[in-house]
C-alpha cells in the first residue's frame, strides 16, 4: 500500500522559537497522525529538539554521502541518525541549481542512504526551457536513470519520490493536473518497468506551490500520493489543512 505523505520543506526559514511554536501548534491541533504521515525537513539545527515527539517524522534538508571526516560543514547519515532524523531530502533542485550537486555526487547521496537503510524523499523535476521544448519526460527519465533507479529493489521501502518542476517552486505558479498525470504516471512506469510489483508500492509526490486551494485537484490525481510543500508548510495551521485536501 502507497503511503499518503505530507512533507514540510522549511528550507532556510523559521528561527528556532518560530520552529518550536510551529510544532506546539502542530501537537495540539486535532490532526492524527492516521490521517497522513507527516514529515518535517527542517534546518539541521533544530532537528534534536524537534524529534522529541512522535506526531510527525523530523529529517534532514541535505546530508553528505561521506561516513565522517574532513568535510567542513557537512554532516552524515549516522550524525542525523544520532540526533534522532529519520529521513533526508536528497536532489531538491535547490541544492542541483545553487550548490551544483550533480546526478552523479546524489547517486552517492542515494547509495550511503540504501548502505545505511536511511529513508529518503529524492526529488526530480525540470526548468522551464526543458518543458517549453517538450523534454521534459526524457529529462526526469535521465536524471532517474543516473541516480536512483540501480537502487536494489529491497531498498525501496527507503524511497519516496517527488515530482517538482522547477518553475513551479515558490513561484506561485502550479503545473496544471494534465501535466502533474503525465509525469507521475511516467515516473510510475519507470519504477515499475525497473523493480517489477515493487515499484508499485513506492509514493511519489508532488511539490511545486501547493496550498489548500489547489491541493484537492492535484492530490486527485491517480499517481500522486502526497506533497512536498515549501512556503504553505511554514504556517501550521495552513500544513494542517492539507491533509483534509485527501479524499
Ligand atoms: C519545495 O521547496 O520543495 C517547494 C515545493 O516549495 P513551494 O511549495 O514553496 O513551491
Amino acid at each position: 500500500m502507497r503511503k499518503k505523505i505530507l512533507a514540510a520543506n522549511w528550507k532556510m526559514n523559521l528561527s528556532f522559537v518560530e520552529a518550536q511554536a510551529w510544532l506546539s501548534q502542530f501537537k495540539s491541533s486535532n490532526t492524527t497522525k492516521n490521517l497522513v504521515d507527516f514529515q518535517l525537513y527542517a534546518p539541521s539545527l533544530y532537528l534534536q529538539s524537534l524529534a522529541q515527539q512522535e506526531v510527525l517524522t523530523v529529517g534532514a534538508q541535505n546530508v553528505h554521502p561521506k561516513e565522517s571526516g574532513a568535510f567542513t560543514g557537512e554532516l552524515s547519515i549516522s550524525q542525523l541518525k544520532s540526533v534522532g532524523a529519520s529521513s533526508v531530502l536528497i536532489g531538491h533542485s535547490e541544492r542541483r541549481q545553487y550548490f551544483q550537486e550533480s546526478n552523479f555526487f546524489l547517486k552517492e547521496k542515494v547509495d550511503a542512504c540504501c548502505q545505511q537503510d536511511y529513508a529518503f524523499i529524492f526529488c526530480c523535476g525540470e526548468d522551464l526551457e526543458t518543458r517549453r521544448a517538450g523534454a521534459h519526460l526524457n529529462f526526469i527519465t535521465d536524471q532517474l536513470q543516473a541516480s536512483l533507479l540501480h537502487l536494489e529493489p529491497a531498498k525501496l521501502s527507503l524511497l519516496t519520490i517527488a515530482y517538482e518542476p522547477i518553475w513551479a517552486i515558490g513561484t506561485g505558479e502550479t503545473a496544471d493536473t494534465t501535466q502533474i498525470n503525465e509525469v507521475h504516471a511516467h515516473i510510475r512506469q519507470l519504477l515499475e518497468s525497473t523493480f517489477g510489483e515493487k515499484g508499485a508500492e513506492v509514493s511519489i509526490l508532488y511539490g511545486g506551490s501547493v496550498n489548500a486551494s489547489n491541493a484537492q485537484s492535484i492530490f486527485a490525481c491517480p499517481d500522486v500520493d502526497g506533497g512536498l510543500i515549501g512556503g504553505a508548510s511554514l504556517n501550521a495551521q495552513s500544513f494542517i489543512e492539507l491533509a483534509h485536501c485527501f479524499k
